[in-house]
């Protein structure tokens, strides 16, 4: 199949290909997204196909409006209404039971159906000039998440109809998930609106205890896209946690032609080997906006071995936390 590039100025092209059940790579301020029309089941399983994910991992539904969200979901709670006032459009992806409506390869099974209203314009218009859209990351499954339109044609040149080049997404990492269908509300991936914000707008909110840690064996995942290693480089990922003396120690005693490290704009100075700039300590939303472009990169710089910070789990940091543990596949070692 020959993919099409497309600016941002040929949405209606784009519009057409999703009316006639085909996909469609959308920039959005998250990380691009390869959509598909949401209540056109069969128009949905080749998203999979094309990104070769597990059947069993539900995708996440784009809306415009809200007023679109009646016919996708049984109810529409207050806690729900609070957070859309907050937070939508933006990036903030909701829970709730889903409607009849919902195709069954959208939700994997399940009896709920995850909703995001995107506030990056492109997705925004080619939603309305098609319909709402089902849209996972424009990513292989188990690679870093794709930031521009060349990390997508990087992985899905000739596997999807087009790709609408919109520049870099804004965020840089996927969307914070909450489910309303639990009570008390709970968080099952962190992203750009942080659990503190959360709490302010509807009070309790429970951090999922496989935002943090690796799933016991046989445990079942709230959200079934916890369960797979993900965002991963072909380098290996080692997490060093420990102060900066301890962690330039370390990484400097293993410049051997392999080994890069991912460092804080503050450091690089200091470095015996090659590195690749996060941004500055403390700055997370930097730090998530860079991470994919960076774990990239560490593979076109051919590096076996990547050493980074182990971060800091406040604010945006959890989100940071949470991708780079799992490129990790959750291996840290603890420096003195
Ligand atoms: P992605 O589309 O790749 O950004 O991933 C969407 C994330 O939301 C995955 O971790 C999914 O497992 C999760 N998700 C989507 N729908 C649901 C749902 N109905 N219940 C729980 N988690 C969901
Ligand atoms: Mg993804």
């Amino acid at each position: 199949m020959k993919t099409l590039l497309l600016h941002t100025d040929e949405i209606e092209k784009a519009a057409g290909i999703i009316r006639s059940g085909g996909l469609v790579a959308m920039p959005t301020e998250t990380v691009y997204g390869l959509a598909a029309d949401a209540l056109n089941g069969q128009a949905v399983a080749k998203i999979f196909q094309a990104k070769r994910r597990p059947m069993d991992n539900p995708l996440i539904v784009h809306i415009a409006e809200l007023s679109q969200i009646d016919d996708l979901v049984r109810e529409f709670p207050e806690k729900a209404r609070k957070l859309a006032e907050a937070f939508w459009p933006g990036p903030l992806t909701i829970i709730l039971p889903r409607s009849d409506k919902i195709p069954p390869e959208v939700s994997a099974g399940l009896d709920t159906v995850a909703i995001r209203c995107p506030s990056d314009e492109t997705a925004r218009e080619l939603i309305r000039l098609s319909a709402p859209l089902a849209a996972p990351s424009a990513n292989l499954s188990g690679s870093p998440s794709p930031t521009t339109a060349q990390h997508v044609i990087a992985d899905m040149d000739g596997r999807i109809d087009a790709i609408i080049d919109g520049g870099s997404c804004s965020v840089g990492v996927e969307s914070t998930v909450i489910t309303l269908a639990a009570d008390p509300p709970r968080l099952l991936r962190p992203g750009g609106i942080t659990l503190e914000q959360l709490r302010e707008v509807i009070g309790e909110v429970i951090l999922d205890e496989a935002v943090l840690h690796p799933l016991a064996e046989g445990q079942q995942a709230a959200s079934p896209g916890m369960k797979y290693k993900h965002y991963a480089p072909k380098a290996n990922v080692v997490l060093l946690k420990g102060d900066r003396t301890a962690f330039l120690q370390f990484v400097n005693a293993h410049n051997d032609g392999k080994t890069a490290v991912l460092c804080y704009e503050e450091e690089r100075h200091d470095l015996k080997l090659p590195y690749l700039v996060l941004g500055k300590e403390g700055d997370y939303e930097t730090q998530a906006n860079q991470l994919f472009a960076v774990l990239r990169q560490a593979d076109e710089k051919g590096c076996q071995t990547l050493y980074a910070h182990c971060p800091s789990v406040e604010g945006v940091g959890l989100a940071v936390y949470n991708r780079i543990i799992r490129a990790a596949g959750f291996e840290v070692i603890s420096l003195a």
